[in-house]
């Protein structure tokens, strides 16, 4: 049976350390602070930010929430962004996704200053990463390479497979994956054959969103299983991954469940930016003043 990488614990330990650099920093008269955008009335939504204030105060991190009616316009979200930008007490800007119809998600994202960016999905960061330059990195599979990270003292050579190709998840995953030397393979909606390709997986993440898409057939015996999918089951909160957990949990070496798993560790990953991004501006502002 597999060893149930708990996430909730792990990110918990995460956020003390956090907690203690923050601290560190606030000696030095730097506040690091996080502006929130919400957009709309998605309810899944608002339980998101609702967590990512209360780690944020849990941590020392200041945070302000901007909400804004579903009706809000192009114009009222970028003039937002633009206006949090240039306001120097603000470090880090997350603009929640999923945003209402009308709005392009990557559209205004872009508008975030790459330097505030800390979700890292401005297009300028995801090429920084893509080149093997990184500057901001998503929270999601940082989060996920530090579950691995914490099974797996070394990634190199080992075979992952990655299914999903979203910005946010597969292709940033996949990148760093690489970079830790994997072998990397990933899979999305035209890819044929799926379980056989799992199978020669040593690690399997799959962020594909599809409530028991993973199962037994699946994965190789002794494999690690990281399930980032988030899934309502219909007509109950009850959220869960994709992976039918005991089926999998019979076979795998190890595996992230749902929830407990990935959820905690992209939120302490976004207390990580921020309190990253708010010491690089202390550096920039102060080799300017020196300069
Ligand atoms: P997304 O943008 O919808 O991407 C889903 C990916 O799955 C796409 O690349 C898609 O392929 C692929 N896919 C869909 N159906 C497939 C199939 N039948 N076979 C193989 N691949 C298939 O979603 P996302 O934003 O990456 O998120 C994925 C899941 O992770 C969601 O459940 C989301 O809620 C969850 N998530 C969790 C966290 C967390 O912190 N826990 C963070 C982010 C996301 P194509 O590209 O070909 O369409």
């Amino acid at each position: 049976m597999a060893q149930i990488i708990n996430g909730r614990k792990i990110a918990n330990e995460f956020c003390d350390q956090i907690k203690e650099r923050v601290r560190e920093v606030r000696t030095r008269g730097i506040f690091p602070t996080i502006a929130l955008i919400n957009v709309g009335d998605d309810p899944a939504s608002r339980i998101y930010v609702g967590k990512k204030e209360k780690l944020a105060e849990s941590v020392g991190i200041a945070s302000t929430t901007y909400r804004l009616e579903c009706k809000a316009s192009e114009e009222e979200v970028s003039d937002l962004i633009l206006e949090l930008n240039k306001n120097e007490h603000v470090h880090a800007i997350l603009l929640q996704s999923p945003l209402p119809k009308h709005l392009e998600f990557q559209k205004l994202v872009n508008l975030i200053s790459p330097d505030k960016d800390v979700d890292g999905l401005t297009t300028l960061n995801q090429g920084k990463l893509f080149s093997g330059n990184p500057w901001v990195i998503p929270c999601t599979p940082l989060g996920i390479l530090h579950l691995l990270r914490y099974i797996h003292e070394n990634l190199a050579g080992m075979h992952a497979v990655v299914l999903g190709r979203s910005l946010i998840v597969g292709r940033p995953l996949a990148q760093l994956l690489l970079n830790s030397n994997c072998t990397v393979t990933m899979l999305h909606s035209y890819s044929r054959d799926l379980p056989t390709i799992c199978r020669t997986a040593d690690i399997l993440i799959s962020a594909v969103g599809r409530q028991s898409f993973i199962g037994g057939n699946c994965v190789k015996p002794g494999a690690t299983v990281i399930d980032v999918g988030v899934n309502r089951v219909a007509e109950s909160a009850k959220i869960v991954g994709d992976v039918i957990f005991d089926d999998v949990y019979a076979i795998a070496g190890a595996i992230s469940p749902v929830p407990n798993g990935v959820g905690p560790m992209t939120v302490a990953y976004l207390m990580n930016n921020t309190l990253m991004l708010s010491s690089r501006s202390f550096l920039s502002c102060s080799s300017r003043s020196v300069g």
